[in-house]
Protein backbone atom coordinates (compact mmCIF):
# COMPACT_ATOMS: atom_id res chain seq x y z
CA UNK A 1 0.00 0.00 0.00
CA UNK A 2 1.35 3.64 -1.22
CA UNK A 3 2.62 5.50 2.11
CA UNK A 4 1.32 8.97 0.67
CA UNK A 5 -1.85 10.59 1.73
CA UNK A 6 -2.71 11.20 -1.62
CA UNK A 7 -1.44 11.03 -5.44
CA UNK A 8 1.70 13.25 -5.83
CA UNK A 9 2.36 12.63 -9.68
CA UNK A 10 -0.53 14.32 -9.87
CA UNK A 11 -0.26 17.27 -8.36
CA UNK A 12 1.12 20.84 -8.95
CA UNK A 13 4.82 21.37 -8.70
CA UNK A 14 5.84 23.07 -5.35
CA UNK A 15 8.81 24.99 -7.05
CA UNK A 16 9.96 26.33 -10.19
CA UNK A 17 13.81 27.15 -10.35
CA UNK A 18 14.36 29.52 -12.83
CA UNK A 19 17.81 29.23 -14.22
CA UNK A 20 17.47 33.04 -15.46
CA UNK A 21 20.79 32.87 -17.08
CA UNK A 22 24.28 31.03 -17.63
CA UNK A 23 26.71 33.88 -17.16
CA UNK A 24 28.89 34.07 -14.00
CA UNK A 25 31.22 36.14 -12.75
CA UNK A 26 32.73 32.57 -11.13
CA UNK A 27 33.92 29.88 -12.59
CA UNK A 28 33.53 26.75 -10.07
CA UNK A 29 34.75 24.10 -10.95
CA UNK A 30 32.09 22.30 -9.04
CA UNK A 31 29.15 24.04 -11.21
CA UNK A 32 26.65 21.60 -11.54
CA UNK A 33 25.75 23.64 -14.73
CA UNK A 34 25.92 21.96 -18.46
CA UNK A 35 29.32 22.06 -19.76
CA UNK A 36 26.76 23.41 -23.27
CA UNK A 37 26.39 26.66 -21.51
CA UNK A 38 23.25 28.78 -23.04
CA UNK A 39 24.46 32.33 -24.45
CA UNK A 40 23.04 35.42 -23.75
CA UNK A 41 21.55 35.68 -26.82
CA UNK A 42 19.59 32.66 -26.12
CA UNK A 43 18.15 33.56 -22.94
CA UNK A 44 14.23 34.29 -22.59
CA UNK A 45 13.25 37.82 -22.40
CA UNK A 46 11.94 39.39 -19.65
CA UNK A 47 7.86 39.25 -21.23
CA UNK A 48 8.85 35.55 -21.55
CA UNK A 49 9.88 35.22 -17.80
CA UNK A 50 7.09 37.15 -16.66
CA UNK A 51 4.67 35.30 -19.10
CA UNK A 52 6.49 32.00 -17.21
CA UNK A 53 5.52 33.03 -13.44
CA UNK A 54 1.53 34.18 -14.87
CA UNK A 55 1.47 30.38 -15.89
CA UNK A 56 3.27 28.98 -13.17
CA UNK A 57 0.88 30.70 -10.58
CA UNK A 58 -1.79 29.47 -12.18
CA UNK A 59 -0.31 25.89 -12.02
CA UNK A 60 -0.15 26.69 -8.11
CA UNK A 61 3.83 27.00 -7.78
CA UNK A 62 4.26 28.67 -4.63
CA UNK A 63 8.22 29.32 -4.45
CA UNK A 64 10.31 30.52 -7.22
CA UNK A 65 14.37 29.99 -6.98
CA UNK A 66 16.08 32.40 -8.84
CA UNK A 67 19.41 31.11 -10.05
CA UNK A 68 21.57 30.43 -12.92
CA UNK A 69 24.36 31.30 -14.11
CA UNK A 70 24.71 34.52 -11.81
CA UNK A 71 20.60 35.77 -11.73
CA UNK A 72 21.84 39.05 -10.75
CA UNK A 73 23.58 39.67 -13.97
CA UNK A 74 19.76 40.00 -15.22
CA UNK A 75 19.02 43.60 -15.25
CA UNK A 76 15.53 42.61 -15.34
CA UNK A 77 15.79 41.12 -11.70
CA UNK A 78 13.71 43.29 -9.68
CA UNK A 79 10.67 43.45 -12.49
CA UNK A 80 10.65 39.67 -12.25
CA UNK A 81 11.14 39.77 -8.47
CA UNK A 82 8.33 42.21 -8.28
CA UNK A 83 5.83 40.08 -10.41
CA UNK A 84 6.31 36.90 -8.11
CA UNK A 85 5.22 38.88 -5.66
CA UNK A 86 2.25 40.40 -7.48
CA UNK A 87 1.35 36.86 -8.00
CA UNK A 88 2.37 36.25 -4.49
CA UNK A 89 5.03 33.61 -5.13
CA UNK A 90 7.74 33.49 -2.38
CA UNK A 91 11.01 34.14 -4.00
CA UNK A 92 14.22 33.11 -3.15
CA UNK A 93 17.78 34.46 -4.84
CA UNK A 94 20.30 31.98 -5.37
CA UNK A 95 23.60 34.19 -5.82
CA UNK A 96 27.42 34.21 -5.87
CA UNK A 97 26.93 37.64 -4.03
CA UNK A 98 29.68 39.19 -6.07
CA UNK A 99 29.44 42.57 -7.53
CA UNK A 100 25.85 43.27 -6.24
CA UNK A 101 26.04 46.25 -4.78
CA UNK A 102 23.67 47.22 -1.61
CA UNK A 103 21.47 49.66 -3.37
CA UNK A 104 20.52 46.81 -5.99
CA UNK A 105 20.09 44.96 -3.10
CA UNK A 106 17.58 47.21 -1.75
CA UNK A 107 15.91 47.78 -4.76
CA UNK A 108 15.29 43.75 -5.22
CA UNK A 109 14.38 44.00 -0.97
CA UNK A 110 11.75 47.03 -1.85
CA UNK A 111 10.72 44.96 -5.15
CA UNK A 112 9.59 41.90 -2.77
CA UNK A 113 12.57 39.63 -2.53
CA UNK A 114 11.66 37.25 0.13
CA UNK A 115 14.90 35.39 0.71
CA UNK A 116 18.92 35.45 -0.02
CA UNK A 117 21.37 32.30 -0.65
CA UNK A 118 24.46 33.13 -0.82
CA UNK A 119 27.22 30.24 -2.31
CA UNK A 120 30.77 30.60 -0.30
CA UNK A 121 33.49 28.87 -1.79
CA UNK A 122 35.96 28.89 1.01
CA UNK A 123 36.41 30.84 3.87
CA UNK A 124 40.15 30.70 2.99
CA UNK A 125 40.53 33.95 1.01
CA UNK A 126 42.97 32.40 -1.36
CA UNK A 127 40.86 29.11 -1.39
CA UNK A 128 37.83 31.46 -2.21
CA UNK A 129 39.50 33.18 -5.21
CA UNK A 130 41.15 30.01 -6.34
CA UNK A 131 37.79 27.17 -6.41
CA UNK A 132 35.36 30.45 -8.11
CA UNK A 133 38.49 31.83 -10.23
CA UNK A 134 37.59 34.93 -9.18
CA UNK A 135 39.58 37.66 -7.51
CA UNK A 136 38.79 39.26 -3.74
CA UNK A 137 35.61 36.88 -3.84
CA UNK A 138 35.61 36.04 -0.14
CA UNK A 139 35.65 39.77 1.18
CA UNK A 140 32.87 40.76 -1.47
CA UNK A 141 30.82 37.99 -0.32
CA UNK A 142 30.82 39.15 2.92
CA UNK A 143 30.07 42.43 2.69
CA UNK A 144 26.96 41.39 0.78
CA UNK A 145 26.07 39.14 3.43
CA UNK A 146 26.14 41.80 5.91
CA UNK A 147 23.74 44.05 3.67
CA UNK A 148 21.29 41.54 3.22
CA UNK A 149 21.31 41.50 6.96
CA UNK A 150 20.89 45.10 7.20
CA UNK A 151 17.87 44.59 4.92
CA UNK A 152 16.37 42.26 7.35
CA UNK A 153 16.72 39.67 4.89
CA UNK A 154 16.56 35.72 5.76
CA UNK A 155 20.05 34.75 4.51
CA UNK A 156 21.06 31.13 4.01
CA UNK A 157 24.74 30.51 3.06
CA UNK A 158 25.12 27.62 1.34
CA UNK A 159 28.92 25.95 1.54
CA UNK A 160 29.58 23.27 -1.50
CA UNK A 161 32.36 21.01 0.46
CA UNK A 162 35.01 18.72 -1.22
CA UNK A 163 38.58 18.19 -0.88
CA UNK A 164 39.56 21.01 -0.89
CA UNK A 165 37.89 23.20 1.44
CA UNK A 166 36.28 20.15 3.82
CA UNK A 167 39.00 20.67 6.06
CA UNK A 168 37.81 23.72 7.02
CA UNK A 169 34.26 23.18 8.05
CA UNK A 170 34.36 24.84 11.69
CA UNK A 171 35.55 27.98 9.66
CA UNK A 172 32.50 27.90 7.14
CA UNK A 173 30.45 27.25 10.39
CA UNK A 174 31.82 30.39 12.71
CA UNK A 175 31.43 32.53 9.84
CA UNK A 176 27.81 31.41 9.22
CA UNK A 177 27.13 32.53 13.24
CA UNK A 178 29.51 35.60 12.69
CA UNK A 179 27.25 36.87 9.82
CA UNK A 180 23.93 35.83 11.78
CA UNK A 181 23.07 33.29 8.64
CA UNK A 182 19.64 31.65 9.96
CA UNK A 183 20.54 28.73 7.81
CA UNK A 184 23.93 26.99 6.74
CA UNK A 185 23.88 24.53 3.79
CA UNK A 186 26.92 21.82 3.67
CA UNK A 187 26.39 20.49 0.87
CA UNK A 188 28.71 18.11 -0.71
CA UNK A 189 29.40 18.68 -4.36
CA UNK A 190 27.01 16.61 -6.67
CA UNK A 191 28.72 15.52 -9.60
CA UNK A 192 26.83 16.46 -12.35
CA UNK A 193 28.09 19.03 -15.39
CA UNK A 194 30.99 20.56 -14.68
CA UNK A 195 31.77 18.96 -11.34
CA UNK A 196 31.41 15.47 -13.24
CA UNK A 197 34.36 16.60 -15.57
CA UNK A 198 36.40 17.62 -12.21
CA UNK A 199 35.25 14.80 -10.38
CA UNK A 200 38.99 13.52 -9.08
CA UNK A 201 40.06 16.77 -8.60
CA UNK A 202 37.04 17.22 -6.18
CA UNK A 203 36.51 14.00 -4.74
CA UNK A 204 36.95 13.69 -0.96
CA UNK A 205 38.49 11.02 1.02
CA UNK A 206 36.18 8.82 2.99
CA UNK A 207 38.27 9.98 6.53
CA UNK A 208 37.27 13.81 5.54
CA UNK A 209 33.80 12.74 4.79
CA UNK A 210 33.38 11.06 8.32
CA UNK A 211 35.22 14.28 10.21
CA UNK A 212 32.49 16.39 8.45
CA UNK A 213 29.51 14.27 9.74
CA UNK A 214 30.90 14.52 13.68
CA UNK A 215 31.85 18.49 13.16
CA UNK A 216 27.98 19.10 11.83
CA UNK A 217 26.49 17.00 14.54
CA UNK A 218 28.27 18.50 17.32
CA UNK A 219 27.77 22.20 15.92
CA UNK A 220 24.00 21.35 15.24
CA UNK A 221 24.06 20.20 19.30
CA UNK A 222 25.48 23.46 20.02
CA UNK A 223 24.54 25.75 17.75
CA UNK A 224 21.05 24.52 17.09
CA UNK A 225 18.84 27.07 18.59
CA UNK A 226 20.77 29.86 16.49
CA UNK A 227 21.48 28.32 13.36
CA UNK A 228 20.21 25.55 11.11
CA UNK A 229 22.52 23.12 9.36
CA UNK A 230 21.56 20.97 6.29
CA UNK A 231 23.97 18.65 5.42
CA UNK A 232 24.32 16.48 2.08
CA UNK A 233 26.63 13.67 1.84
CA UNK A 234 28.49 13.19 -1.33
CA UNK A 235 26.19 10.58 -3.41
CA UNK A 236 29.60 8.03 -4.02
CA UNK A 237 29.57 7.77 -0.31
CA UNK A 238 26.17 7.08 1.26
CA UNK A 239 24.48 3.86 1.32
CA UNK A 240 20.96 5.24 0.06
CA UNK A 241 20.29 7.49 -3.15
CA UNK A 242 18.93 11.10 -2.46
CA UNK A 243 15.32 11.18 -3.62
CA UNK A 244 16.43 13.68 -6.24
CA UNK A 245 14.36 16.24 -6.80
CA UNK A 246 11.44 14.51 -4.76
CA UNK A 247 10.41 12.70 -7.29
CA UNK A 248 10.93 13.01 -11.08
CA UNK A 249 8.36 15.48 -12.72
CA UNK A 250 6.65 15.40 -8.89
CA UNK A 251 7.67 19.30 -7.11
CA UNK A 252 10.19 20.87 -8.86
CA UNK A 253 9.67 22.26 -12.06
CA UNK A 254 12.92 23.90 -14.45
CA UNK A 255 13.50 26.50 -16.63
CA UNK A 256 16.98 26.92 -18.53
CA UNK A 257 17.91 29.79 -19.94
CA UNK A 258 16.74 29.37 -23.18
CA UNK A 259 13.24 28.22 -22.02
CA UNK A 260 13.38 24.57 -22.13
CA UNK A 261 11.33 23.15 -19.45
CA UNK A 262 13.36 20.42 -17.33
CA UNK A 263 12.08 17.64 -14.09
CA UNK A 264 15.94 18.55 -13.13
CA UNK A 265 18.45 20.20 -13.86
CA UNK A 266 20.77 17.78 -15.36
CA UNK A 267 17.66 15.86 -17.03
CA UNK A 268 19.48 16.76 -20.76
CA UNK A 269 21.83 14.16 -20.14
CA UNK A 270 19.44 11.72 -20.72
CA UNK A 271 19.17 10.41 -24.51
CA UNK A 272 15.98 10.60 -26.28
CA UNK A 273 14.21 12.88 -24.04
CA UNK A 274 12.57 15.67 -26.04
CA UNK A 275 11.97 18.74 -23.56
CA UNK A 276 9.46 21.21 -24.57
CA UNK A 277 10.18 25.30 -24.77
CA UNK A 278 7.81 28.04 -22.94
CA UNK A 279 7.80 29.46 -25.94
CA UNK A 280 6.00 27.09 -27.97
CA UNK A 281 4.45 24.69 -25.10
CA UNK A 282 2.40 25.94 -22.17
CA UNK A 283 3.60 25.55 -18.34
CA UNK A 284 0.67 23.50 -17.55
CA UNK A 285 0.97 21.16 -20.84
CA UNK A 286 4.59 20.44 -20.28
CA UNK A 287 4.29 19.58 -16.76
CA UNK A 288 1.25 17.40 -17.19
CA UNK A 289 1.27 15.80 -20.30
CA UNK A 290 4.76 16.15 -21.54
CA UNK A 291 6.92 13.07 -22.66
CA UNK A 292 9.84 14.06 -21.40
CA UNK A 293 7.67 14.53 -17.76
CA UNK A 294 5.80 11.52 -18.12
CA UNK A 295 8.99 9.70 -18.42
CA UNK A 296 10.19 8.58 -14.73
CA UNK A 297 6.47 9.35 -13.12
CA UNK A 298 5.21 6.18 -10.65
CA UNK A 299 7.25 3.58 -10.27
CA UNK A 300 6.33 1.26 -13.38
CA UNK A 301 9.46 1.87 -15.35
CA UNK A 302 11.90 0.72 -12.59
CA UNK A 303 14.24 -1.83 -12.77
CA UNK A 304 14.76 -4.66 -9.59
CA UNK A 305 15.75 -4.16 -6.47
CA UNK A 306 14.19 -0.77 -6.60
CA UNK A 307 10.67 -2.60 -8.39
CA UNK A 308 10.42 -4.73 -5.20
CA UNK A 309 12.15 -2.61 -2.37
CA UNK A 310 10.38 -0.30 0.38
CA UNK A 311 12.27 2.35 -0.14
CA UNK A 312 11.23 3.55 -3.70
CA UNK A 313 8.28 6.27 -2.23
CA UNK A 314 11.20 7.66 0.41
CA UNK A 315 13.80 7.74 -2.69
CA UNK A 316 12.28 7.10 -5.86
CA UNK A 317 15.16 4.63 -6.82
CA UNK A 318 17.43 7.68 -6.64
CA UNK A 319 18.99 9.67 -9.66
CA UNK A 320 17.93 8.77 -12.97
CA UNK A 321 20.39 11.24 -14.80
CA UNK A 322 23.33 9.68 -12.30
CA UNK A 323 22.58 6.35 -13.52
CA UNK A 324 22.36 7.57 -16.69
CA UNK A 325 26.15 9.41 -16.46
CA UNK A 326 27.89 6.06 -14.38
CA UNK A 327 25.93 2.94 -15.96
CA UNK A 328 24.63 4.28 -19.24
CA UNK A 329 21.28 3.15 -18.58
CA UNK A 330 18.48 5.87 -16.83
CA UNK A 331 15.78 3.23 -15.41
CA UNK A 332 18.80 1.26 -13.23
CA UNK A 333 19.01 1.53 -9.45
CA UNK A 334 21.13 4.44 -8.89
CA UNK A 335 24.44 3.25 -7.95
CA UNK A 336 25.09 5.81 -4.70
CA UNK A 337 22.57 3.09 -3.43
CA UNK A 338 24.26 0.08 -1.75
CA UNK A 339 21.40 -2.42 -2.82
CA UNK A 340 22.78 -1.65 -6.83
CA UNK A 341 25.17 -4.17 -7.93
CA UNK A 342 27.63 -1.88 -9.05
CA UNK A 343 27.81 0.26 -5.70
CA UNK A 344 30.87 -1.41 -4.88
CA UNK A 345 32.81 -0.54 -8.02
CA UNK A 346 31.79 3.47 -7.60
CA UNK A 347 32.37 3.28 -3.62
CA UNK A 348 35.84 2.14 -5.02
CA UNK A 349 36.58 4.38 -7.90
CA UNK A 350 35.56 7.11 -5.34
CA UNK A 351 38.25 6.21 -3.28
CA UNK A 352 41.10 5.66 -5.76
CA UNK A 353 40.19 8.97 -6.83
CA UNK A 354 40.16 10.45 -3.51
CA UNK A 355 43.32 8.98 -2.78
CA UNK A 356 45.11 10.08 -6.07
CA UNK A 357 46.65 13.26 -6.17
CA UNK A 358 44.47 15.91 -7.40
CA UNK A 359 44.38 17.51 -11.24
CA UNK A 360 43.78 20.83 -12.21
CA UNK A 361 40.02 22.18 -12.49
CA UNK A 362 38.86 22.68 -15.82
CA UNK A 363 37.22 25.65 -15.00
CA UNK A 364 33.55 26.13 -16.46
CA UNK A 365 33.43 29.00 -18.48
CA UNK A 366 31.06 30.53 -21.58
CA UNK A 367 34.19 30.39 -23.30
CA UNK A 368 36.37 27.30 -24.32
CA UNK A 369 37.61 26.19 -20.94
CA UNK A 370 40.86 26.36 -18.88
CA UNK A 371 42.51 24.99 -16.23
CA UNK A 372 45.18 26.49 -13.71
S1 LIG B 1 28.48 27.18 -8.99
FE1 LIG B 1 29.92 28.91 -9.27
S2 LIG B 1 30.16 29.08 -11.52
FE2 LIG B 1 28.31 27.82 -11.14
S3 LIG B 1 26.64 29.28 -11.18
FE3 LIG B 1 27.27 29.06 -9.03
S4 LIG B 1 28.75 30.69 -8.68
FE4 LIG B 1 28.53 30.48 -10.91
S1 LIG C 1 16.93 -0.41 -4.31
FE1 LIG C 1 16.08 1.39 -5.31
S2 LIG C 1 14.32 1.99 -4.07
FE2 LIG C 1 15.55 0.56 -2.84
S3 LIG C 1 16.90 1.86 -1.61
FE3 LIG C 1 18.03 1.37 -3.48
S4 LIG C 1 17.58 3.03 -4.92
FE4 LIG C 1 16.05 3.15 -3.27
Amino acid sequence: MSTFARDPWTEPPIGLLAELTHRCPLACPYCSNPIDLVRRERELSTADWLCVLDQAAELGVLQLHLSGGEPTLRSDLEAIVAHARKLEIYSNLITAGVGVSERRLEALAQAGLDHVQLSVQDIDPEGCDRIGGYRDALARKIAFARAVRRLGLPLTLNAVVHRHNLDRLEGFIDLALELDADRLEVAHVQYYGWALVNRAALMPTRGQLERSVAIVEEARARFGDRLLIDFVVPDYYARHPKPCTSGWGRAVIVVAPDGRVLPCHAAHVIPGLVFANVKDKPLRWIWQESPAFQRFRGFAWMQEPCRSCPRREIDFGGCRCQAMQLLGDPEATDPACSLSPHHTRIMAMADAEAAASPPTFRYRRLEPASSC
